[in-house]
């Protein structure tokens, strides 16, 4: 008699939607389009991903590093992880199972491979970045926060509701790096009764805290009331957190971000590029380096930053406050009555030999944050002013991304 041909197993990429913060940076960054969602999860298809790893690092909370052997005849389909709250365990596989391919444990870290990535950034953050800590406070334990601050950063006869928003921590330790974000799990259910996701925020405060030496961050929230369409739409977490009242408690996860981090050493410069809420992390990193001016050690702050108005770009009153000598800022307004639009990437190009100077500083950083289809616009402007130099984009490009110094956080 024949023996039973073996079944072929198969190491399965899954997504614990317990700790995704439905962010999309997997789908985006997915180099075959493997990745998919709906407003459940985030969910890879057994039948198209091929294990490359691109998606892996850029994933700011570790949800997608997940895997299963199985057989492959049982995997898990995109419509059972779509209903998913969290991940099934390990099965044991039949005695008939193939031997996995060496090196497929699981839990075996396996390489990036960046080459196949998408990603316009990098994957790994500067190479003196202090450490991150990340998943400190998940779903299943969530930190509560004491609303300490919330008070309107715009105009307040303009559209844009901007609100920066304090949280404190109490005697609980929440350590932070600029550039991370934060999940806020706002109270009650969704269409389907299901508790809402939570919804994540880039930290505009540094690491020694909003004030300095307490225990305490803070966010930069834009109410939204319209979609990207500009059809009427209710922000559930955005109405949330701008409604907060002071000593409001707040349900806590992460802190999240393991790349988007700014560099630690001495005479680093900073290229920040951000439109409206994007101006987050720059701020956190703009208070960081004024801080420790008088140390001396700091290098220069290159600053584009987007918004509609003088009076809709949030913190347009502290900003210009600042020397202009620890900072050279630059807005775009698009809006302002009786003057041209002007979007960041104009303006990097009208500062190019500035961009080209720090361009050509091995210690030069560069940070875009904000709306997601200001990316193509900036890197076709970085890619401008390079080529004007006669030098070749392309390989500078690919040496931001290798050396962690280009690094994009756009929604
Ligand atoms: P916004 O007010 O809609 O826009 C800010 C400025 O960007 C406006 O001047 C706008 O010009 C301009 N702009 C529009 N399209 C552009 C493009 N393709 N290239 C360059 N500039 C462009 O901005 P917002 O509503 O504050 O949105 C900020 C974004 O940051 C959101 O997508 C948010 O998710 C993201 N973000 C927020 C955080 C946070 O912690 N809050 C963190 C990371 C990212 P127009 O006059 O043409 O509109």
């Amino acid at each position: 008699m024949n023996a039973p041909l073996p079944a072929e197993v198969l190491k399965q990429h899954l997504i614990d939607p317990e700790i995704c913060i439905r962010c999309n940076t997997c789908e985006e960054t997915c180099p075959i389009k493997a990745i998919t969602h709906d407003s459940n999860n985030y969910v890879v298809d057994p039948e198209i991903c091929n294990g490359c790893m691109a998606c892996v690092p850029p994933c700011p909370t570790g949800a997608i590093d997940n895997w299963r052997l199985m057989v492959r005849a049982e995997a898990y389909g995109v419509q059972e992880q779509l209903g998913w709250e969290e991940l099934p365990g390990e099965k044991a596989l039949p005695e008939t199972a193939a031997a996995a391919p060496a090196g497929d444990e699981p839990d075996t870290p396996q390489p990036a491979a960046p080459a196949t990535s998408t990603a316009p950034g990098a994957t790994v953050p500067p190479w003196s970045a202090a450490h991150p800590y990340v998943n400190l406070y998940t779903h299943k334990t969530p930190m509560t926060a004491t609303v300490v601050g919330n008070y309107r950063v715009t105009g307040a006869d303009t559209e844009s509701d901007i609100h920066h928003i304090v949280l404190d921590f109490g005697e609980l330790p929440f350590p932070v790096l600029e550039g991370q974000s934060i999940g806020i799990l706002p109270p009650g259910v969704d269409a389907q009764g299901r508790a809402h996701h939570a919804r994540q925020y880039s930290l505009a405060s540094p690491r020694d805290g909003e004030r300095a030496g307490y225990n305490n961050l803070s966010l930069t929230v834009k109410r939204v009331t319209e979609d990207h369409a500009g059809a009427a739409a209710h922000g559930v977490c955005s109405n949330y957190l701008c409604d907060l009242a002071k000593n409001d408690k707040v349900q806590v996860i992460g802190p999240f971000g393991h790349t988007f981090l700014m560099p630690n050493h001495p005479r680093a410069n900073l290229i920040m590029i951000c439109t409206g809420t994007g101006s987050a992390p720059m701020r956190a990193m703009t208070e960081r380096y004024r801080r420790r001016i008088e140390t001396g050690e700091n290098g220069k702050l290159l600053l584009f930053f987007g918004a509609r108005t003088e009076r809709e770009l949030p913190y347009f009153g502290p900003l210009m406050k600042l020397p202009r000598d620890f900072i050279d800022i630059n807005l775009a307004l698009s809006r302002e009555a009786g003057q041209p639009k002007r979007y960041v990437q104009d303006l990097i190009r009208d500062r190019a030999g500035a961009v080209r100077e720090l361009l050509a500083d091995r210690n030069t950083c560069i940070y875009v944050c904000g709306l997601k289809g200001m990316e193509v616009g900036v890197l076709d402007a970085l890619r401008d002013v390079t080529v004007q130099a006669g030098q070749d984009w392309s390989i500078l490009h690919d040496a931001l991304r290798r050396e962690g110094r280009l690094h994009f956080e756009t929604y």
